[in-house]
């Protein structure tokens, strides 16, 4: 396994792979990588030649009130676990290679970035669209993957690709969760016993939600007032949003008669966990 820092020696490396006709697999991360990650890279390495993962903390995707310095930081660990994954290429730019100069340019996916997470982090997706942009121009990737646990960063990611016709397959991975149904994520560690205890609920909630409907419970009303009220009850919490949304267009939806996905944020203290699960329409489940 090679680790760049660099732009050119990561493009270098890269051409005779692109060269041979090799398929180069992409997985964008901001490391403090877990069994989530992994499992981006496992799917990589299965249908992939190459494997390539990408970590950093990429500044344009925090807002003020949203503290970088805090993100986990845990390079050597990672760098470790990429070689023992199987990854070939690791690229660990610094944000002056990412970002030089004042950067004019940011890659705006209308409408997708505005619920749901748009709502409390402003200006989030945009910065995550436009580092993503920004990676798959250096890495020039076959395929990239992503977890559906950012389900919104997903549906926005496919949608740059296929609206600016870039030509790689942006592939969706499922969540990976906690033997107790926590979905798996760099910001589980800041949970102290008791909040950590409580986050459970928000699985469960969504799993009963879609036990409710796939036996026939179509109202969006009802689903999500029994979830707020699951997490609710697990004690204290502060639940940013509950919403059922049309999964390509993630429009909120009143009534299941459709594919819909149910998506969740809430904060224990100042750490903010977001999950979602789909829901399928009775009788079709
Ligand atoms: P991050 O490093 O948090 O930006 O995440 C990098 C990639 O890993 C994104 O595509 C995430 O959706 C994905 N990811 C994070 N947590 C999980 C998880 N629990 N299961 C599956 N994918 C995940």
């Amino acid at each position: 396994m090679r680790t760049y820092e660099t732009i050119a020696q990561l493009r270098q490396a890269l051409n005779p792979a692109r060269r041979a006709g090799h398929r180069i697999g992409f997985v964008p991360t901001m490391g403090a990588l877990h069994e989530g990650h992994w499992s981006l890279v496992s799917q990589a390495r299965r249908s992939c030649d190459e494997v390539v993962v990408s970590i950093f903390v990429n500044p344009l995707q925090f807002g003020p009130g949203e503290d970088m310095g805090s993100y986990p930081q845990t390079l050597e660990r990672d760098l470790d676990g990429c070689a023992r994954h199987g990854c070939d290429r690791v690229f660990t730019p610094s944000p002056r290679q990412m970002y030089p100069d004042h950067t004019l340019t940011r890659v705006a996916v209308r409408r997708l970035g505005e619920p749901l997470c748009g709502q409390a982090r402003k200006g989030h997706f945009e910065g995550v669209a436009t580092v993503v942009c920004k990676l798959f121009n250096v890495v020039g990737p076959d395929a990239a993957f992503f977890g559906e646990k950012d389900f919104q960063q997903l549906v926005i990611i496919r949608r740059m690709a296929h609206d600016l016709n870039m030509p790689v397959e942006i592939v969706g991975c499922p969540t990976v969760r906690e033997p107790d149904g926590l979905a798996v994520s760099s910001r589980n560690v800041h949970l102290d016993a008791d909040q950590r205890s409580r986050a459970t609920s928000i699985a469960a909630a969504l799993g009963e939600a879609a036990e409710f409907a796939s036996h026939g419970q179509r109202e969006v009303p009802q689903l999500i007032a029994h979830v707020r009220e699951r997490i609710a009850q697990a004690g204290p919490v502060q639940i940013e949003y509950v919403e059922v949304v049309d999964p390509e267009t993630l429009e909120a939806l009143e009534v299941i008669d459709q594919p819909a996905r149910m998506c969740v944020a809430a904060k224990y203290g100042s750490v903010r966990l977001i999950d979602n699960m789909p829901l399928d329409v009775a009788g079709e489940a």
